[in-house]
């Protein structure tokens, strides 16, 4: 490890060699307080990747030492999210299991005169630090006080004769030591709240600077991997585990990613939840890890993206706009391309009989035979996009306008419109127009999109609604006070979700409804479910869509199909 690994006694290195025979051992440790974030994908992406280039080992393992944050949903959530990712843990441990193996140590290291009782509150604490204002730094009245009583008033912690705050076992470190990690930390605190795990077994609850190390040491972690800020404590994870003799792994830190355009503040997402910026969690405009999914973006792209930010020690900042390339290289290799139209306007090709049927084969992927082929009826009725046609015309516009001829993707032969119908208020019903199969006729410069009407093939899929995102946040730094002098609450896009109702597809989206209603339970396997809407967009069909009946005749698709990038 650059920087130098730290030494091990000689007898301590025997035994947590005899645990792992050599391997590599690492750990990703979330504490269950929260859903996992873009953030976390690089720290998934680390210590499974870093552990698998190795041949060895990682564990996700739950920090769960503070029952007031805690909750099954988050368990369970982050347990999933990583098996999404493509991980799989070599085991999955709570430091909560090892309550009682910290207790005793923490009785040792109070024997050992490097811990003691202390009671004073947060802000004497900060007093006795000293500073400019302050003054220097002093040492506690209570530092001193023998083992003896230490050993007794911890006991008596234990055993419920403190309330919150009235209490704190703190470590005996190095007050004379320029690192505020070295300050005295607090090892263990009165809470009297149930732990999911634990219930009622415990009132106090060991503190992350005291349990990190000492798990990542029973767990025999080789290098416990973490983000930047937590440089500092560097030494203070080193000192704990040299003051208890045991086995101590190696620290290394690594730069946080942090995403431009979005928030990812549990405290700020809450917000944005309860005051219906956005519907959940896992609303697919944010970027924790379960909206990110929900959006349909493919774990592959995730992962390809994080790779290619290394495992340097800078902080990132990144655009969205970045991960969507990486989305969108994705999904071009593996979504197929199918026709559908927003805002239908019906085209009749008045020189094809009544009744004319072609059934056409169209390729998933055009100019890639691998990904298959579907295929789709053409008739004398048609749909189009009602943004490819004009009634006024123009000299760059180059698709449908009266008297204008364009050309029908995967079609023989292109249209020419001949005559617009309107409704009373003078809105355009329906378009007449020429299937130009003249031998000779010119080819068309443009192709658009469309859909034939066939009540016979179940042709068109017709769509109840289409959800469209955009961006949740009109700046780069919506948390930023002097971009958003109003506070991100303030930068919120209002329009960053539009829906779109009555769109139609084409049938190849019927089998994609079928791999959908046939998968998981949670309908959460996306892989099955994306496809591209030629011209417009890669969409999938959301975990909460309502198929209903959707093989009968005439059938919709109730609720949402929503784009992703
Ligand atoms: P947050 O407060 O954003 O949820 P956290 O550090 O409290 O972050 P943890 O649950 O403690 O979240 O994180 C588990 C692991 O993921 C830790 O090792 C942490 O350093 C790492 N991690 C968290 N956020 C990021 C990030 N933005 N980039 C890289 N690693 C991260
Ligand atoms: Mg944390
Ligand atoms: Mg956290």
């Amino acid at each position: 490890v650059p920087g130098g690994n730290p030494q091990v006694k000689p007898e301590l290195m025997v035994e947590h060699l005899k645990a792992t025979g050599g391997k590599y051992v690492t750990r990703f440790p979330p504490e269950p307080n929260g859903f996992l974030h873009i953030g976390h994908a690089k720290a998934i992406n680390i210590n499974f990747g870093l552990a698998k280039a190795h041949n060895g080992i990682c564990n996700l393992r739950f920090d769960d030492t503070n029952p007031e944050a805690e909750e099954e949903r988050y368990f369970t959530s982050i347990i999933e999210i990583v098996k999404w990712l493509g991980f799989t843990p070599s085991e999955i441990t709570y430091s909560s299991t090892h309550f009682q193996h910290l207790y005793e140590l923490a009785i040792e290291l109070i024997k050992k005169d490097k811990a003691y009782i202390c009671h004073c509150t947060g802000e004497q604490i900060q007093m006795h630090r000293g500073g400019p204002e302050r003054g220097p730094r002093t040492a506690c009245e209570h530092r001193g006080r023998p083992i003896s009583e230490s050993l007794e008033l911890f006991e008596k912690m234990k055993n419920g004769g403190f309330e919150e705050g009235q209490a704190i076992l703190r470590m005996k470190m190095d007050l004379e030591n320029g690192n505020p990690q070295f300050w005295d930390l607090v090892a263990y605190r009165v809470l009297k709240t149930a732990h999911h795990r634990t219930g009622s077994e415990w009132i106090i609850y060991p503190t992350y600077d005291y349990t990190h190390c000492l798990v990542d040491s029973f767990e025999n972690i080789t290098h416990s991997l973490c983000t930047v800020e937590f440089m500092q404590s560097r030494a203070s994870y080193y000192w704990l585990c040299d003051a208890l003799e045991v086995y101590k792994p190696v620290q290394w830190e690594y730069g946080r990613l942090n995403v431009a355009n979005t928030i990812l503040s549990k405290r700020k997402i809450a917000e944005l939840v309860n005051k219906k910026h956005v519907f959940d969690w896992d609303d697919p405009r944010l970027y924790t890890l379960p909206a990110i999914r929900r959006r349909g973006v493919p774990p592959q792209a995730i992962n390809k993206f994080v790779h290619t930010l290394g495992v340097t020690k800078s902080d990132t900042v990144i655009e969205v706009s970045k991960l969507d390339s990486f989305i969108r290289e994705y999904l071009d290799e593996t979504a197929p391309r199918l026709m559908g139209v927003f805002n239908p306007i019906k085209v009749t090709l008045e020189n094809l009989p009544e009744g004319h049927l072609e059934m056409l084969n169209v390729q998933n992927k055009p100019r890639d035979p691998s990904m298959g082929e579907h295929s789709i009826p053409f008739t004398r009725q048609v749909w189009i996009d009602g943004s490819d046609f004009r009634e006024q015309d123009d000299e760059d516009f180059f698709r449908l306008a009266p008297g204008k001829t364009v050309g029908l993707l995967n079609v023989s032969c292109p249209i020419t419109c001949t005559k617009v119908i309107k409704d009373e208020s003078g809105k355009v019903v329906e378009l007449i127009a020429r299937y130009e199969n003249a031998p000779g006729f010119k080819k068309p410069k443009t192709y658009i999109q469309w859909v034939a009407e066939s009540p016979k093939h179940n042709s068109p899929v017709r769509l109840d609604e289409v959800r469209l995102f955009d961006r949740l946040f009109h700046h780069a730094n919506p948390q930023d006070k002097k971009e958003v002098p109003g506070g991100y609450l303030s930068d919120v896009n209002v329009d960053s979700l539009s829906i779109e109702k009555g769109a139609l597809v084409e049938i190849g989206l019927w089998d994609i409804m079928d791999r959908w209603a046939k998968s998981s339970e949670t309908k959460t396997d996306y892989e099955a479910m994306r496809f591209q809407l030629t011209r417009i967009g890669y969409f999938c069909v959301d975990k909460e869509a309502d198929l209903g009946d959707f093989k009968k005749p005439n059938a919709s698709i109730k609720d949402t199909v929503k784009n992703i990038v």
